[in-house]
């Protein structure tokens, strides 16, 4: 029961890895917010959880909208312990074809958003005496893959912006680390991924394990940064990537 008494907030929480993460850290004691643009999945889960467990429509790309669900959260459980900024979209788009909008709307949504994120919750993270800031960032922050011009960018700019937090929030007691997954079994790679025969073979293949990652696993990366198990790792950005960026 690593989260007895604590209470997380975890955006992109309706799907994939963020429902995931909120399973995992409910079923070890904690109270989860979740946070999503998909009300469906969102209520769905929140009531699938029960007790402890609440969901809130936003979407992270609005500033005022996480300052709402860091206020919310606050009410609802009595504090915020753990912020996992995990909300994120894909975009493929070499530089002349990507349209300017498109470009800003994934640095939005998957950069912009964990500092709005960060700005909001850090207050009630000190007022607890300290807690812990898990980012989603990828193994497309550490090295670039092909045509994913605007979503490399801003997930490397999430790792260093990640190390930033982390040297300037030690002394609040406050960590920071992010999970860099490679392939995952998630939606958003297997909308476009199994749109096309072959492909999930043969992104497979590129991959040293030789298989895509499940969401529980990134999960279960990203519930020990946010635990006192990882109580003297800040700063850390972990490929859970089955090997991908060790070549
Ligand atoms: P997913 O599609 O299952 O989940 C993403 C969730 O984010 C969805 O529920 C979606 O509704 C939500 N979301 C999207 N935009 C939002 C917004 N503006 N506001 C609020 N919620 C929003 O995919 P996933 O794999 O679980 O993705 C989680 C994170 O993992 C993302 O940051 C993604 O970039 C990252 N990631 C995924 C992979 C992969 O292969 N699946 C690889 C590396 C990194």
């Amino acid at each position: 029961m690593r989260f007895g008494g604590k209470v997380a907030i975890v955006t992109g929480g309706a799907s994939g890895i963020g429902a995931a993460f909120a399973r995992r850290v409910h079923a070890e004691g904690g109270a989860v917010m979740v946070a999503d643009l998909d009300v469906g999945r969102g209520q769905a889960l929140a009531a699938e959880l029960g007790e402890r467990a609440a969901f809130r429509p936003v979407d992270v790309a609005d500033p005022a909208a996480m300052e709402t669900l860091a206020a919310d959260t606050a009410a609802a459980f009595g504090g915020i312990d753990i912020l996992y900024n995990n909300a994120g979209i894909g975009c493929y788009g070499l530089t002349p074809d990507l349209a300017i909008e498109q470009w800003r709307r994934v640095v939005a949504v998957n950069l912009d958003a964990v500092f709005y994120g960060c700005r909001a919750v850090i207050p009630h993270l000190k007022a607890r005496g300290g807690g812990a800031i898990v980012n989603t960032a990828s193994a497309s922050g550490l090295h670039a893959d092909y045509g994913f011009t605007a979503y490399n960018a801003a997930k490397a700019g999430v790792i260093n912006y990640t190390r930033s937090l982390a040297i300037d929030h030690a002394r609040d007691n406050i960590r920071a680390n992010a999970v860099c997954p490679g392939p995952v079994d998630t939606p958003i790679l297997t909308s476009g991924v199994d749109a096309i025969p072959g492909l999930r073979a043969e992104w497979e293949q590129v991959v040293p394990a030789g298989r895509f990652a499940r969401p529980e696993e990134i999960a279960a990366v990203a519930a020990f940064l946010a635990s006192d198990d990882a109580s003297a790792v800040t700063g850390a950005a972990i490929p859970v990537d089955g090997g991908l960026t060790a070549h």
